[in-house]
């Protein structure tokens, strides 16, 4: 029987999550099954529940659940509970480990895929829910110059600083300082809507890195602006759903994929 693992959200149909996983197993000789779960919106705990007795072995969680499985796991890890968010779970007898991967698979894609350093950078984080404040802890541990989040509603952002005890700096668009970043992260859902956020053109330095955690949709609205404010560097957010999940699946099996073939093999298929 190979051991079983899957990915738990709602909706879940699109998801790449059982792609990624059987090419990291076929990589690595691993027998595993990798599958994904529909769970009602009321029903995540059951749900886990279900899977835990039919011998899964770990669950990566996507929306809307990945509050809920923090606060299912009986044991988190430091950058879990700073995101206060999980989306890899573990299941070691009654022991349910809960960790958070996305920031560790953004900062990996911007510095060893893009080869951009986040170390003295000025970076803007657009968005304050559950991405973006998944991924401030890996980004503050790589000790840019600054984190500002800026959000449509600001008193999230302005929650979220709180929460970071001041390493983070929060703004509302209408509040954001007139400064230029090197890198500006969209971890708003507003580009699944065809949507640009409303950021001035100034927010860019030339040559700027343009990430948006968005993927497979081309250039989005985002990106377009910010080629338009002098942004050089542009990338989607498949590098980092890749690399999240090859450090999962390390958390699970011991073993690092090697992403680069598993990233090209994806890209060919978009
Ligand atoms: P979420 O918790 O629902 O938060 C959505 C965020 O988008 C909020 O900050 C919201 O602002 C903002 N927003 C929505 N519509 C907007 C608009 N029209 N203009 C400006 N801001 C808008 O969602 P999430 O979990 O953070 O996910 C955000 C995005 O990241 C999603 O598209 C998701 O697919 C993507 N993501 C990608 C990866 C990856 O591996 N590549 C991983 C995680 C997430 P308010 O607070 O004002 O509502």
């Amino acid at each position: 029987m190979p051991d079983r693992y899957a990915v738990i959200g709602n909706p879940i149909a699109h998801s790449r999550s059982p792609e990624i996983h059987a090419a990291f197993a076929r990589q690595a000789s691993q027998d595993l099954e990798y599958t994904r779960i529909l769970a009602p919106l009321d029903g995540f705990d059951a749900a886990v529940a279900a899977f835990r007795a039919a011998g899964g072995r770990g669950l990566n969680v996507t929306l809307p659940f990945k509050g809920a499985a923090f606060r299912l796991a009986t044991a988190t890890s430091g950058r879990a509970r700073e995101a206060e968010a999980v989306n890899t779970l573990r299941f070691e007898g009654a022991r349910v480990d809960g960790d958070n991967t996305d920031g560790v698979g953004l900062a990996r894609d911007i510095v060893a895929n893009l080869g951009i350093a986040l170390e003295g950078r000025r970076l803007l984080i657009v968005g304050a829910g559950g991405a973006a404040r998944g991924v401030i802890p890996s980004l503050l541990d790589a000790r840019p110059a600054e984190v500002v989040v800026v959000n449509r509603t600001a008193e999230r952002a302005a929650d979220l600083a709180r929460q970071f005890n001041g390493r983070v700096r929060a703004a509302g668009f209408a509040t954001l300082p007139r400064q230029a970043f090197d890198i500006v992260v969209n971890a708003t859902s507003a580009g699944l809507a065809g949507e640009a956020p409303p950021l001035p053109t100034t927010a860019f330095v030339d040559g700027a890195l343009a990430y948006d955690m968005v993927y497979g949709k081309g250039e989005t609205a985002f990106l377009a602006l910010a080629r338009a404010s002098g942004a050089a560097r542009f990338a989607d957010g498949l590098g980092m759903l890749v690399e999240q999940a090859a450090e999962s699946f390390y958390l699970w099996r011991g073993v690092r994929p090697d992403t680069a073939p598993v990233l090209a093999m994806l890209r060919a298929g978009t």
